[in-house]
């Protein structure tokens, strides 16, 4: 059975046999090769994940896209969104952000992280070419939940970093999956994928499900004066391959 299986999408399986036969990146510019990864033990659970309930068009700063709204089956109040631009069935090499929530960054506009800036440099690009999608997954503070992040933050107030924070609070270090967003991917009927990221262990993560990723596509951050010990150590802590703007 295919694990990535979702409510009745079949289409994918062609699409990555066809990838397979023609997986080369069609493009040079502006990427980071990878290594081919061999596939490892995190084989996502077999029966399937989520299921597609809503879709519809919504204008936005960076162009219309087409918000497509995924239920989790085992905990259908938790909502993850692909944020669509153009007909991607099929795509290849599709310019693809797999992106975790963060209220405190992209609501309240914090400056701890970069991750609306992160989250806004995906919505443009993408929304500036034919095809692309930015696959939005709730999982808050690195998986760990917005009231634990919090509390890592007081943590970070008394010098720890956010690594050391999560794991005093008895947490990983990184503890989001991706299990969610290969399953949306294969759901939409992307052929392969180019992953805007810094964060090779997401590459790796959806390889692993079985995504063919064509490249990374790295970002540029600008880091800020509250935020560059905090991209100093997923840097160095997390192994995220991090291009600082000065
Ligand atoms: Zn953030």
């Amino acid at each position: 059975m295919n694990p990535l299986k979702t409510s009745g999408k079949d289409a994918r399986q062609d699409g990555r046999q066809e990838a397979r036969q023609d997986g080369r990146p069609d493009s040079a510019a502006s990427v980071s090769p990878l290594a081919p990864v061999p596939h490892v033990s995190s084989a996502p659970p077999a029966s399937p994940l989520i299921e597609r309930y809503s879709e519809a068009e919504v204008p936005t700063d960076y162009g219309t896209f087409r918000l497509v709204v995924y239920r989790e089956v085992a905990h259908p109040d938790v909502e993850h969104c692909a944020i669509v631009h153009g007909d991607v069935r099929a795509a290849r090499d599709l310019l693809v952000r797999v992106h975790s929530e963060c209220f405190t960054g992209e609501v309240l506009h914090s400056l701890k992280c970069d991750c609306r800036e992160q989250l806004d440099t995906g919505l443009r690009a993408i929304g500036a070419r034919d095809l692309g999608a930015v696959i939005y997954l709730r999982q808050e503070g690195r998986g760990i939940g917005l009231g634990n992040k919090i509390r890592a933050y007081a943590l970070q107030e008394q010098g720890a970093d956010t690594v050391d924070a999560n794991l005093r609070l008895g947490f990983e270090a990184d503890a989001r999956r991706y299990h969610v967003a290969s399953a949306m991917l294969a759901d939409l009927g992307v052929a392969s994928v180019a992953v805007l990221t810094n964060n090779p262990a997401k590459v790796d993560a959806l390889r692993a499900d079985g995504v063919i990723v064509t490249r990374r596509v790295p970002m540029d951050i600008e880091p800020n004066q509250h935020n560059r010990e905090y991209l100093d150590t997923k840097r160095d802590r997390m192994g995220h391959l991090i291009r600082l703007r000065s």
